[in-house]
C-alpha cells in the first residue's frame, strides 16, 4: 500500500517537473594555438579535464571534430548545403576546403584507441582504457592541426587574412540524462555543449587585432587594444591606398580565460578599428566592458556600434537577468551562415545594409549570450529556445528603443509601402513573416529538429513564430509577470541545459497558471489561431449600471485565450482576456460601463497581439443594423489584411487574341499579401477588335485539403468567315465562347519536413460548360451551341532523391450532353532527371502519353500536340482558337501528342507517344533537343459516330528537332528538323520538308488563373 502511494506520488512529481535528478558534465580546457597566416593553418595543443557528474560509468567519450565538416562532399554539412541549393561548398576548390588532423588522444597520459564515427567524419569516439566512474575526472590531451576552409562556406574559415576561428578544437559532445548527443556540424542547426572553463593562449603575428571569448589576461595586449581604441577611426576615405597590410615578423602570445561558458571562439584581423565602451548592469551594477572591432570599409556604418552593444547588454539584463561576465565584443566579419553568429562574450557580424540592419544583427547576436550562452539549451533539437526566444527579445528591443510607431520606411521601397509593407515595426515584420508560411499552411511545428526545416521555415517559424507567440503569452500574462517568469527561468537554469519542459515549469510555477495550452498549441503543433466576435450585448445590472457582454468564438485549430477590447465614442479602450478556449469553443467577457459612456465598437485582437490567420469578423459595431459588416474600400495592387475594412484590390488587365485583338480592363480581386481561405477575382475587359465585353473570373474556397471553385472565361473565338464565306457577302459573323468550370479539388498535404523527398497528389472533379454563340446580322446564322463535360483528373508526383522525379496523371472526360458522344481517357507518365548536380534546368526527360477515344466526335487525336481545334473542352487559352493555318494555328499545349510537328494526320481511336528531351549543357543557349515517336490508331468505321466497329489502321510517326525555351516557363518554341510523314501542305516548292512552316509554340499564361501564380511564387 505504501509503495503504491509513493509510486503515484513520484508520477505526480514527474508530470509536473521537467528534469529529474538533473546533472551536467564539466569540461575544463587549456588550449595553446598558433596561427599560420600564410598557409591558413592552426597548430594546437589541447588538454581538457572531463568530470563525470552523471550517475553512469562512461566507457567512451564522443568528441566533435567539426573542422572535418569541410573535408568532402559526404559530410552532413555538405549534404545539407547541397540540399538547400547552396553550392558554394560543392564548387569549392581543394584549397578552400578544410579539415582537422594530427590528432593523438591520450587519457591521463596514456595513448588510447579512438576512431572516427562510421557515418560522420566530424565526430570521433575516444575509448577509455579505464572506465570513468561517477564523480571521477580524467584528463585528455591531443595535438591538432586545422586547415582553415574558405570563410564563404559556413562559420569557420578565413577570407584573405581575416580569420573566424569557430567550432575549431576537439570538443566532447554533451552527455546528459538522455545519453550522448554526438552531432555532425551543420550550417542550419546549431549546437549543444558542456559548461566549464577555458584557458586559451593564441600565438600570431603581433599586428593582428583579436576579439575572443573570455577575459584577456595579457597586459601588453590590453594596452595595445586600449591604444587602438584611442586612434581616430579609419574609414574608406582615410584608408591607405595600399590595402595589403603585411603581417608583422614579430609574434605575440595572448591569453584568455573564462569560466561558466560552453564554447570559445576568436576572430583576428589586421585592419580593424577598435572602440571601447562600458555598460553597467541594472541589478548587480556590474561594469561590463564592451568592444567593437570593425573594418575601414564598414566604419561609417559601425559608428554607433558601442551604443548597440551597450543597449543590448542592458535591456537583455533588465528583462531576463544580469549579464554574468565582464566583457562583450562584436567584430565585423565575413560570416556566411546568416547575418551574424554568436559565441560566448563575442559575436561576429556580417555585412549589413543599413544602420538599422546592423543594430538589429548586433543586438540579436549579443542577446544570444543569454539564449545560448548562459541558458545552454540543445539548439539542434529545440532551436526555438535560443533563436526563437532571442528573436522575441529582438523585437522587444527595437520597439522599446524606437517606439511602436518606428516603422521601417527607410528599408522599404515605394511599392512595398503602397501594399502596406512600409508601415511595419519589427514585430509586424515577424508577424507577417510567420503568417505568410501559416496562411499557405506550409509552416512546421517548433518542436522539429533543425535539419528538418525548410530553410524558409527555419527563419519564419523558429525565429519569427516563436517571437510572435511569446509576445502573445507576454501580453496575456502581462509584462511584469512575464518578466518574473523569464527571470526565474534564467536564475534556475543559468549555466545549465534546460529542456522545453523546464521553461514551461518555470512559467507555470511563477504565474500559477497551467500553460499547457501555450506549449501544446504553439510548440508541439502548427495549428493556427483565428478568433471572431459573435455578439456584444448591453445588459442592465441590478444596481442600474450597464454591462456589455461580448461573446467570442475560437475558429482556429489551437487552444488559446482571446483578448477583447471595447472602444468608446471618445476613443478610450478597455481590454479583457477570455480563459484559454479550445477550438470551436465560445467564451464571454464582461465590461462594466464607467459613467455610462457608450461603447462604440467591440474588437477582438485589437493590438494584433494574437497571430491570427484571418481578421474576418473581429469587429462588432454597437447599435448598427449589420454590426459585423466592415466598410468596403477599393485599393491598388494588394495589401495586408485589415480588421476594419473589406478591401477590394484593383489592377490593370490587358490581353490579346486574334479575334478580340487588344483588350483592356480592370482586374478586381480580394487576395491580400497573406493567403486566404476565400479568394475571388474578376477581370472584365473591353475587346477593341469586337467592341464587346470579354474577360475572366475565378472564385475558390479552401477547406482543409479541399478546394471548391468556379472559374470562367469569355472571349471571341473566330469569325467563321471561312465556313460561311459563300453566303457572307459582306455580312458580319463573330463567334464568342463562354467557358465555365466548377470543380472540387483535393490535394494531399505532404509533411513539409519531408519536402526534400517530396510527393504530392491531386484529385479533381470538374464540371465544364462551353457555350458558343455565333452572332450575325443575318438571323439564320445566329446559332447557340452548348456542351457539358464531366472530367476527373488524378495526378501524383514523387521526387526520387534530389535530382529525379516522376509524375503520373490520368484524365477522364465525358460529354454529358449527347448520350452517344462518349468519353476520352488520357494517361501521361513523365520521368525527369537533372543531370547536372547544381543547375536545375539541365534535365533529361522521358514523356509517355496515351489517349483513347470511344467516340470520334468528342475529338480526334493530333500527334503534334494539343492544338486549339483538339481542345474540345476549352481548357487552354489560345491566341487563335479557330485558326487552321498560319502561325497562330501552331500553338499547342505540350504533353498530349508529342511530335511537335504537323503531319496532317488525326486519329479517332487511340494515340500513343513517347518523347525524350535533353536540355543542352550550355548556359547561354536555352535549347533542348527532342526525339519523339507516336503510334496512331484509326478505325475506319462504317457508322460515322461509332468507333466500336470497323477496320483499324495503324500509323507510325516519328520526329526530332529542337526546343527553344524562349521565355522559360512561359513560352517554348518547337523546331522540328525531321518528320517521317510531313504534312504535304507544308512542304517547300520542291516538295521537301519545310522547317519554318512546321515551327510550333506553346504558351503558359498564369494570369488566366492568378491564384496559382501567387501560390506558386510564394511556396517556392
Ligand atoms: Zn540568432
Amino acid at each position: 500500500m505504501r509503495k503504491l502511494i509513493t509510486l503515484a506520488f513520484s508520477f505526480l512529481v514527474m508530470a509536473s517537473w521537467g528534469q529529474q535528478n538533473y546533472f551536467q558534465q564539466e569540461v575544463n580546457y587549456t588550449i595553446n594555438v598558433k596561427l599560420d597566416d600564410r598557409n591558413h593553418f592552426l597548430y594546437g595543443d589541447e588538454k581538457f579535464d572531463y568530470i563525470n557528474n552523471s550517475p553512469q560509468t562512461l566507457q567512451y567519450i564522443y568528441i566533435h571534430l567539426w573542422p572535418n565538416a569541410y573535408k568532402n562532399q559526404n559530410t552532413a554539412m555538405a549534404k545539407q548545403l547541397f540540399r538547400d541549393r547552396n553550392y558554394v561548398f560543392f564548387n569549392a576548390l581543394r584549397n578552400e576546403k578544410g579539415f582537422i588532423d594530427s590528432l593523438d588522444f591520450k587519457v591521463n597520459g596514456q595513448k588510447v584507441d579512438w576512431k572516427l564515427d562510421d557515418e560522420h567524419i566530424d565526430i570521433g569516439i575516444i575509448y577509455l582504457k579505464e572506465p570513468l566512474a561517477p564523480g571521477k575526472k580524467c584528463t585528455i590531451t591531443t595535438p591538432f592541426r586545422v586547415k582553415l576552409p574558405s570563410g564563404s562556406i559556413s562559420r569557420l574559415g578565413h577570407v584573405g587574412q581575416s580569420y573566424q576561428i569557430t567550432q575549431w578544437y576537439p570538443k566532447p559532445a554533451v552527455y546528459d540524462a538522455a545519453g550522448w548527443h554526438p552531432m555532425p556540424y551543420l550550417t542550419q542547426g546549431e549546437f549543444y555543449s558542456e559548461y566549464g572553463s577555458f584557458d586559451v593562449s593564441i600565438t600570431l603575428p603581433s599586428n593582428y587585432v583579436v576579439g575572443a571569448t573570455g577575459n584577456l589576461q595579457t597586459k601588453k595586449e590590453i594596452a595595445f587594444l586600449d591604444s587602438l581604441a584611442q586612434l581616430p577611426i579609419v574609414n574608406e576615405s582615410t584608408m591607405k591606398a595600399d590595402t595589403t597590410l603585411p603581417s608583422s615578423s614579430k609574434w605575440k602570445t595572448i591569453q584568455y580565460k573564462q569560466r561558466n561558458v560552453h564554447d570559445f571562439g576568436w576572430f583576428a584581423d589586421k585592419k580593424w578599428n577598435v572602440r571601447k565602451g562600458e555598460v553597467v548592469t541594472p541589478y548587480t551594477k556590474t561594469k561590463v566592458t564592451t568592444w567593437a572591432m570593425f573594418t575601414p570599409q564598414n566604419a561609417d556604418l559601425w559608428q554607433k556600434s558601442i551604443e548597440y552593444i551597450n543597449d543590448a547588454t542592458y535591456y537583455y539584463s533588465l528583462w531576463n537577468g544580469d549579464y554574468p561576465y565582464t566583457q562583450v565584443t562584436a567584430v565585423d566579419g565575413t560570416i556566411s551562415a546568416g547575418g551574424g553568429m554568436e559565441y560566448p562574450n563575442v559575436t561576429v557580424i556580417g555585412n549589413a545594409s543599413s544602420e538599422q540592419d546592423l543594430e538589429t544583427v548586433i543586438m540579436h547576436e549579443v542577446g544570444h549570450n543569454w539564449f545560448y550562452g548562459i541558458l545552454g539549451s540543445n539548439e539542434r533539437d529545440h532551436a526555438w529556445m535560443d533563436e526563437g526566444i532571442n528573436s522575441f527579445n529582438e523585437d522587444r528591443y527595437m520597439i522599446t528603443k524606437y517606439g511602436e510607431d518606428k516603422k521601417g520606411e527607410a528599408r522599404m521601397s515605394k511599392l512595398m509601402a503602397a501594399i502596406d509593407l512600409g508601415r511595419m515595426n519589427a514585430r509586424d515584420v515577424s508577424m507577417l513573416t510567420y503568417l505568410l508560411t501559416a496562411s499557405y499552411d506550409f509552416d512546421q511545428p517548433l518542436k522539429c529538429h533543425s535539419n528538418d526545416y525548410l530553410s524558409i521555415n527555419y527563419g519564419a517559424n523558429v525565429y519569427k513564430k516563436t517571437a510572435v507567440v511569446f509576445f502573445y503569452l507576454q501580453q496575456y500574462l502581462g509584462e511584469e509577470l512575464f518578466d518574473k517568469c523569464m527571470q526565474h527561468y534564467f536564475s534556475e537554469w543559468k549555466f545549465k541545459h534546460p529542456q522545453p519542459k523546464d521553461i514551461e515549469d518555470c512559467f507555470e510555477k511563477i504565474s500559477g497558471q497551467n500553460l499547457d495550452w501555450f506549449f501544446q498549441s504553439f510548440i508541439e503543433s502548427n495549428g493556427k489561431a483565428d478568433f471572431s466576435i459573435r455578439s456584444a450585448k448591453n445588459k442592465k445590472q441590478a444596481d442600474g449600471t450597464t454591462q456589455v457582454v461580448a461573446t467570442v468564438k475560437n475558429y482556429g485549430s489551437i487552444t488559446g485565450p482571446c483578448n477583447v477590447t471595447t472602444v468608446n465614442k471618445d476613443g478610450k479602450t478597455q481590454t479583457q482576456w477570455t480563459a484559454p478556449l479550445a477550438p470551436g469553443k465560445k467564451g464571454k467577457v464582461y465590461f462594466d460601463l464607467k459613467d455610462n459612456v457608450k461603447i462604440d465598437k467591440v474588437i477582438v485582437n485589437y493590438d494584433t497581439v494574437i497571430p491570427e490567420i484571418s481578421y474576418k469578423n473581429n469587429q462588432y459595431r454597437m447599435r448598427r443594423l449589420l454590426p459585423k459588416n466592415e466598410k468596403m474600400v477599393l485599393r491598388g495592387l494588394t495589401g495586408l489584411p485589415n480588421r476594419d475594412r473589406t478591401q477590394i484590390y484593383l489592377l490593370p488587365a490587358v490581353a490579346w487574341n486574334s479575334y478580340d485583338q487588344w483588350m483592356a480592363g480592370l482586374m478586381f480581386h480580394n487576395q491580400h499579401v497573406l493567403n486566404r481561405q476565400w479568394q475571388w477575382m474578376a477581370a472584365p475587359m473591353y475587346s477593341f477588335g469586337q467592341k464587346d465585353l470579354v474577360g475572366v473570373y475565378s472564385a475558390a474556397l479552401r477547406w482543409k485539403k479541399f478546394q471548391f471553385g468556379a472559374q470562367g472565361r469569355s472571349f471571341h473565338s473566330g469569325y467563321q468567315a471561312n465556313l460561311l464565306s459563300s453566303s457572307s457577302n459582306g455580312h458580319q459573323f463573330a463567334e464568342k465562347y463562354q467557358w465555365n468550370q466548377q470543380y472540387i479539388k483535393w490535394t494531399s498535404k505532404g509533411d513539409p519536413a519531408q519536402y526534400h523527398k517530396g510527393y504530392k497528389t491531386e484529385i479533381m472533379i470538374n464540371y465544364i460548360t462551353v457555350q458558343s454563340d455565333i452572332k450575325s446580322d443575318i438571323e439564320l446564322f445566329q446559332v447557340v451551341r452548348k456542351r457539358n463535360f464531366i472530367q476527373a483528373h488524378f495526378n501524383t508526383q514523387w521526387k526520387i532523391g534530389n535530382r529525379a522525379s516522376v509524375e503520373y496523371a490520368f484524365h477522364w472526360s465525358a460529354n454529358t450532353d449527347v448520350k452517344n458522344l462518349g468519353s476520352q481517357r488520357m494517361t501521361t507518365f513523365n520521368y525527369s532527371y537533372q543531370y547536372h548536380p547544381t543547375k536545375d534546368n539541365r534535365k533529361f526527360q522521358l514523356n509517355f502519353f496515351s489517349g483513347a477515344n470511344n467516340n470520334q466526335l468528342l475529338s480526334l487525336w493530333n500527334p503534334a500536340g494539343m492544338t486549339a481545334n483538339m481542345d474540345y473542352s476549352f481548357s487552354q487559352y489560345y491566341f487563335g482558337r479557330s485558326e487552321y493555318d498560319g502561325i497562330l494555328s501552331r500553338q499547342i499545349a505540350p504533353g498530349y501528342g508529342q511530335l511537335m510537328a504537323n503531319t496532317n494526320q488525326y486519329f479517332n481511336l487511340r494515340l500513343m507517344s513517347l518523347n525524350a528531351m535533353l536540355r543542352l549543357p550550355a548556359d547561354n543557349v536555352p535549347v533542348s533537343v527532342f526525339v519523339s515517336g507516336a503510334a496512331g490508331f484509326q478505325r475506319n468505321s462504317p457508322a460515322l459516330l461509332n468507333v466500336s466497329e470497323g477496320e483499324i489502321t495503324t500509323s507510325y510517326l516519328w520526329s526530332g528537332g529542337f526546343i527553344v525555351h524562349a521565355f522559360p516557363g512561359i513560352m517554348d518554341i518547337y523546331v522540328p528538323v525531321y518528320v517521317n510523314e510531313p504534312n504535304p501542305n507544308l512542304l517547300t516548292k520542291k516538295g521537301k520538308f519545310n522547317i519554318w512552316k512546321n515551327v510550333m509554340f506553346s504558351l503558359n499564361i498564369p494570369a488566366m488563373n492568378p491564384f496559382n501564380l501567387v501560390t506558386k511564387t510564394i511556396a517556392r
